[in-house]
């Protein structure tokens, strides 16, 4: 209701998110049409919404978010089917893991993202968190050492998820990616190499000010400087306008407003 207070100008700076609905849900997906149809034309996509994070989905009554629920499936087949933009908040791996595993997480992540190819998905926090660590040059028994950058550069080069983004959002991802000059420079690399798969976001809570909304940007201070312009461009604005601007214009609202599209 703020969102159309707003004047049509004002409306175009926003792009709101349906959140609050239990990924666990069969009828989770239900309540995303009924939003859809209660207010056509306001939301761009989901989330974030979480499936394991930290200690936060242990407290969510009722049953314990999975990335296997087939209530999570039909939430991002519908998300595809009618265009709108999905961000998911899911921890890689357990809090403060050992690094003697796999992420715990991952495998499963990679088959849901597997399964939903019609849908825009952005993987918020590039799947780390408080205590989330990066995937560390783990060596795994008769497997090739592998890094958090590893991981995610594997899953860029992989076409079977050409419809992945990563976004580098909180100060707990920025923590890891300015420690050191060797993760900047690594994690620069890969964004240059991939410099349409990245989006910059602050995930600040209700900021007073600009000051405290800027923080984030200030704290990638380094790597706005390690990147090139294009890239730097690209991952700050560029992405963010191509992707949600394509997810307004498929205007999933408008479709189940206008032409009443079978759910199915
Ligand atoms: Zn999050």
């Amino acid at each position: 209701m703020q969102y159309k207070a707003l004047d049509e100008a004002q409306q175009q700076r926003f792009d709101p998110m349906i959140s609050g609905f239990n990924p666990t849900d069969m009828y989770a997906v239900r309540h995303i049409e009924r939003v859809l149809r209660t207010f056509p034309g306001v939301f761009t996509g989901v989330g974030e919404f979480s499936v394991h994070r930290e200690f936060v989905s242990s407290k969510v009554s009722g049953e314990v978010a999975s990335l296997s629920n087939p209530a999570l499936d039909s939430i991002l087949d519908f998300a595809g089917k009618v265009g709108l933009i999905v961000i998911l908040h899911n921890d890689m791996d357990m809090p403060m893991a050992s690094g003697k595993q796999q992420p715990v997480y991952l495998a499963e992540m990679k088959s849901l993202l597997k399964r939903h190819p019609e849908t825009t998905i952005i993987w918020a926090h590039i799947g780390l968190g408080r205590v989330v660590r990066p995937v560390g040059n783990r060596q795994y028994p008769n497997q090739p050492a592998s890094s958090h950058i590893e991981v995610v550069h594997d899953m860029l080069k992989d076409p079977a998820f050409a419809h992945v983004y990563f976004d580098i959002s909180w100060d707990e991802v920025a923590k890891y990616i300015v420690a050191s000059p060797s993760s900047l420079v690594a994690s620069a690399d890969l964004m240059k190499k991939f410099p349409d798969r990245f989006l910059f976001g602050t995930d600040a809570v209700s900021p007073p000010d600009q000051v405290f909304y800027r923080a984030l940007y200030e704290t990638y201070h380094e790597l706005w400087k390690e990147l090139d312009a294009v890239s730097s461009e690209k991952i700050r604005k560029g992405n963010y306008l191509r992707l949600f601007d394509r997810a307004r214009q498929k205007g999933s609202s408008q479709k189940v407003g206008v032409s009443g599209v079978d759910f199915g």
